[in-house]
């Protein structure tokens, strides 16, 4: 297939936000092409050139870029630096210089898909001396055959700011609407849960159709998304929703880490599915020989310890390690962690997410001996609602936010990258009047006037509705931040700055300034109420009327782990305001 084509499609996808629309013109796409090239597309329209776990990007640093397209394009650097600054879009720009100039290659043969995604993916892989010359001179050969709109796309991806915002779920749409039924949907959802890897569900569909992904399965060192817990104000609903016993265990609030054991190596993935393996340098022996299984997928949170109390310390402290290559060491020494083990997934080649949680839990507990670094989560059976207050005090008094609970019944199987009512959480804060701190992506911004001129007065902050796939805005977030944080902000946002909103967001307010939906604040509000400017839920629970947060504050956590579509559903606010509404 050429890159012609499918630049084409994106063209097509770019100009409308209706997503079943996009999911038609995936579809046409999808089928043009062949089983040996359906990875690379589907990659590439999700923005990327790999599956999200691996780590290599190709990471262009806007000047390289610049450098490129002057030598490309015969034109001055300083003079291509001063249109960027105008333009704003990598891409757009790209396809305006190409248009004007007519660079030598053009004309010459069409780019296939795979030349594209090889010569990108040798971009992504090359490091260290020469590497950037090497980048250069891959991405002027690509740029010098293509045209102006396959330019546009090519430099989006290499800037990774592919803008056409084709969600994870979108694709999975398209590909079971190609390859097999609307019915088989979930099932293409639950391979892509377990793989991670949208590339090879596309694979497999394209060879065998629906049966082909039988033949995807859990493996070690292929990181599983993660199950995750829906939330309910009081214990005694959490037991009534769970039919009247649960297995509550302590809610530790660290980071997720998966371990993926195997080949005498441990391996450890966040939440994200970054791999997190050199950060945690003390976790691997450690792992390793509490593990009693020659390989396996475990689960649990880590959290830092203070060493000489032995007390838990806040989550900060760890995120704080992320992504540090200096001083780590010390780091380790001042705040080791210790990973408090919750599930397991996968034992020596039996996979276990079928299994029922009471087998999962006893399964974990026979094949973990715990050690100082390594311990089982505390976890207690109950059916009471005063042994749940009791179990939940204790929780908070060993430094936990809260409790998970886990539903005892047959049926309570692992269900990775779902949110659903098997796991349901209980936090402090939920005594508070919004039961729950929720975490909203940053879509846009209103400028700052008097003491904040200069930086952004209040942040326009957004849900996500994954049905509809569409940005929601929720509330104007102005309280909580100091003035350092106050004043970075707009060098933070400056990546993600858009020339008018992005076709992804759903707003009734015109702010100054939009952007692309990235960054993710934690906020605390007072209650969720109607409101008559805001998107999230429009008309779900009154006629020209959607839900707000009410008075905002920020936390002061940037929720670093997550991405925009990781967000807090505009689904929840709903939940929120009912259980809110049941309270009063
Ligand atoms: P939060 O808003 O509480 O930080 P979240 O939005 O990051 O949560 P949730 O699904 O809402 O994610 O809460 C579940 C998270 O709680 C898990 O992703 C995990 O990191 C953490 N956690 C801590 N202890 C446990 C436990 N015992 N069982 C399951 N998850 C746990």
């Amino acid at each position: 297939m050429l890159y012609r084509e499918v630049a084409d499609f994106y063209e097509k996808v770019e100009a409308t936000t209706k997503r079943l629309e996009i999911t038609a013109l995936l579809v046409d796409m999808l089928r043009n092409a062949s089983c040996d090239e359906i990875a690379n597309v589907v990659y590439m329209t999700h923005g990327r050139l790999f599956p999200d776990f691996y780590p290599e990007k190709i990471g262009m640093a806007e000047k390289m870029a610049i450098r490129t397209l002057s030598t490309v394009c015969r034109m001055e650097q300083s003079k291509v630096e001063a249109m960027w600054k105008q333009v704003g879009d990598a891409g757009l720009l790209g396809e305006q210089m190409l248009r004007a100039s007519s660079p030598s290659g053009l004309g010459s043969e069409a780019l296939t898909v795979n030349e594209v995604h090889d010569s990108l993916s040798k971009m992504a892989l090359s490091s260290g001396p020469g590497s950037q010359e090497t980048k250069i001179n891959l991405l002027a050969r690509l740029l010098a055959s293509s045209t102006p709109v396959e330019a546009k796309y090519i430099l989006r991806i290499v800037m990774g700011k592919m803008r056409i915002g084709v969600a994870a779920m979108t694709l999975i749409d398209a590909l079971s609407a190609t390859f097999a039924t609307k019915e088989d949907r979930d099932a293409v959802e639950i391979a892509f849960n377990i793989t991670s890897d949208l590339g090879r569900v596309a694979v497999a569909l394209c060879r065998e159709g629906i049966s082909g992904l039988s033949t995807l399965g859990l493996e070690v060192n292929v990181p599983v998304r993660s199950m995750l817990a829906e939330r309910l104000p009081g214990l005694d609903e959490i037991l009534a929703k769970m039919g009247g016993t649960a297995a509550l265990d302590f809610k530790y609030d660290g980071l997720r880490m998966q371990a993926h054991i195997g080949d005498g190596r441990v391996r450890l993935f966040s939440r994200q599915l970054e791999e997190i393996t050199d950060q945690f340098p003390e976790m691997l022996n450690a792992i390793a020989s509490a593990f009693r299984g020659r390989s396996g997928i475990i689960e649990g949170e880590c959290v830092p310890v203070d060493i000489n109390t032995g007390e838990m310390l806040p989550f900060q402290v760890v995120s704080r390690r992320r992504g540090r290559k200096h001083g780590l060491e010390e780091a380790v020494e001042e705040f080791p962690v210790t990973l408090f083990l919750f599930d397991i997934l996968l034992l020596d080649g039996r996979n276990f997410m079928e299994v029922p949680y009471r087998e999962r839990r006893r399964k974990l507990e026979e094949t973990i001996a715990e050690n100082e670094r390594v311990k089982l989560s505390t976890v207690k059976l109950v059916s009471t609602a005063a042994e749940a207050e009791d179990f939940f005090n204790l929780a908070l008094q060993s430094g936990c936010e809260g409790v998970v609970a886990k539903s005892p019944a047959d049926e309570s199987v692992y269900q990775p990258g779902a949110r659903g009512w098997l796991w349901i959480k209980y936090k402090k804060d939920y005594k508070a009047e919004m039961i729950d701190t929720v975490d909203l992506v940053v879509v846009g911004a209103f400028a700052g006037r008097g003491r904040r001129s200069g930086t952004y007065g209040a942040l326009l902050m957004a849900t996500y509705d994954k049905e509809r796939q569409v940005f929601e805005t929720v509330t104007k977030l102005g309280s909580g931040f100091d003035d350092e944080t106050l004043f970075s902000l707009p060098d933070m946002l400056k990546t993600s700055l858009l020339p008018a909103k992005s076709g992804e967001v759903e707003s009734r307010m015109v702010a100054d300034f939009w952007f692309r939906p990235a960054l993710v604040l934690e906020v605390i509000g007072a209650e969720v109420t109607h409101s008559p400017v805001h998107t999230c839920n429009w008309g779900k629970i009154k006629e020209g009327s959607g839900l707000a947060v009410r008075f905002p504050r920020f936390t002061g956590k940037f929720r670093k782990d997550k991405d925009a579509y990781d967000a807090t559903a505009s689904g929840e606010i709903l939940e929120m305001y009912r259980m809110q509404l049941k309270k009063t």
